[in-house]
């Protein structure tokens, strides 16, 4: 439509949200559909959390805030940065979106000039491409492959930097992979990076809290304290709370980008939702012991949709430290044809399928940049993923 701009045209609308709505239509049908296309925790927001929201109605918390974030969540942020990161930012170095989200394409929009290339590391999560279009700058994709559990190798990132990268977009646990970058792993990163003084890091830690086995979650600023200064570090409430309809993300970072987001976000939305702002203060706050509770669940889910998927006919899934995605590889699938007829000629073939076939739905691999692949999320029950995964393996032995 020519009344649209030339900008729309370089994007697409998200793949993920668009799984998730087409599996919701399709159960409002009456079709049995088993999603597992969205990533969002199934436990509900805990009761304190709820509560302090509640409580925030009641006593009136109902308008206009400051723009980028009420001071006492800003505060509740440092203190969790100083807890868990080992990180100090005062109040005016934190800026609260509408999820991070808002967070990050506001820090893009701040940013990017035309021609400013980011460098995302692929398999990616499905916004970053296409919020760094929108936003003017162009993605360039820097492969991760199986061989290195989808993590980025610092040869990859030093080749895909030139003298127009502004940001390295980095995401550990990753989404959706899964994939937790180690302590030395990051480290052999932050080193490139320290040898191109243009280059920022915007870190997306949005799933910090949900690591499995022993592994330990590290954060760019805080691996390599030289980096503080060009580092964004983002954070959220939405996964380790269950609270993604709250929309609350967070991040922190130098004074003058943080002010040139709020500058964006006073002309944009205003504040993120006074009341979600409060629950957000009593979810950092308040007891965190349901995080290691959740885990035990997630962890458990798991293992055991690792088990299932590695069991079925042409996919192999590797076992990730973090977050509630798996992301197999279906290479053993492709060409074949399914009992309903498609030729799965490559993994949107599969999840279309897959969906049309048995009810499942995930989304498919090339929608994160690496395929053929499809992610998995786990964040939903036990019986789901079994009789989910049981009928993956089902469509899978039916592949001829
Ligand atoms: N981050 C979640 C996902 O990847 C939520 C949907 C979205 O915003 O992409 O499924």
């Amino acid at each position: 439509m020519a009344f649209l701009s030339d900008t729309l045209a370089r994007v697409k609308p998200s793949p993920t949200i668009a799984v998730t709505t087409k599996a919701a239509e399709l159960k409002a049908e009456g079709r049995d559909v088993i999603g597992l296309g969205a990533g969002e925790p199934d436990f509900d927001t805990p009761q304190n959390i709820k509560d302090a929201a509640k409580a925030a109605i009641d006593a009136g918390k109902t308008k206009y805030t400051a723009v980028d974030g009420i001071p006492e969540l800003k505060k509740a942020i440092c203190a969790k940065f100083r807890r868990d990161n080992g990180l100090d930012y005062v109040p005016a170095q934190v800026t609260v979106g509408t999820g991070g989200k808002q967070v990050l394409y506001n820090a893009l929009v701040a940013t990017l000039n035309a021609g400013d290339e980011v460098v995302i590391p692929a398999p990616y999560w499905v916004s970053y491409p296409d919020m760094v279009l929108l936003a003017g700058g162009e993605p360039v994709i820097a492969e991760a492959s199986a061989e290195t559990s989808y993590k980025l190798t610092p040869k990859a990132l030093e080749a895909a930097i030139t003298p127009r990268t502004k940001w390295l977009i980095f995401n550990s646990p990753s989404n959706p992979t899964g994939a937790g970058y180690t302590w030395d792993e990051l480290k052999a990163l932050t080193d490139v990076l320290l040898r191109h003084s243009h280059v920022w890091v915007m870190s997306d830690d949005m799933y910090e809290h949900l690591v499995y086995d022993d592994f330990r979650f590290c954060t760019p600023a805080q691996v390599e304290p030289a980096l503080y200064d060009r580092t964004l570090t983002v954070n959220g409430v939405s996964k380790a709370y269950a609270m993604t309809g709250w929309r609350i993300g967070y991040a922190a970072g130098p004074v003058e980008l943080i002010r040139a987001m709020g500058k964006i976000q006073s002309q944009s939305t205003s504040n993120p939702c006074s009341v979600s702002q409060w629950a957000a203060v009593e979810a950092l706050n308040g007891p965190q012991d349901y995080i290691a509770e959740n885990n035990r669940a997630f962890q458990r889910r798991r293992d055991l949709v690792v088990e299932m998927l590695n069991a079925a006919e042409g996919v192999v899934c590797p076992v990730p430290e973090g977050a509630f995605y798996v992301y197999p590889s279906i290479a053993g699938c492709i060409g074949k044809t399914s009992k309903g007829g498609t030729l799965i000629a490559n993994d949107e073939a599969f999840a279309t399928a897959l969906l049309e076939e048995t009810g499942v739905a995930v989304v498919f691999g090339a929608a994160f940049g690496t395929s053929p692949c499809f992610r998995v999320s786990y964040a939903t029950s036990d019986a789901a993923l079994k009789e989910a995964c049981a009928r993956i393996q089902d469509f899978c032995a039916g592949l001829r």
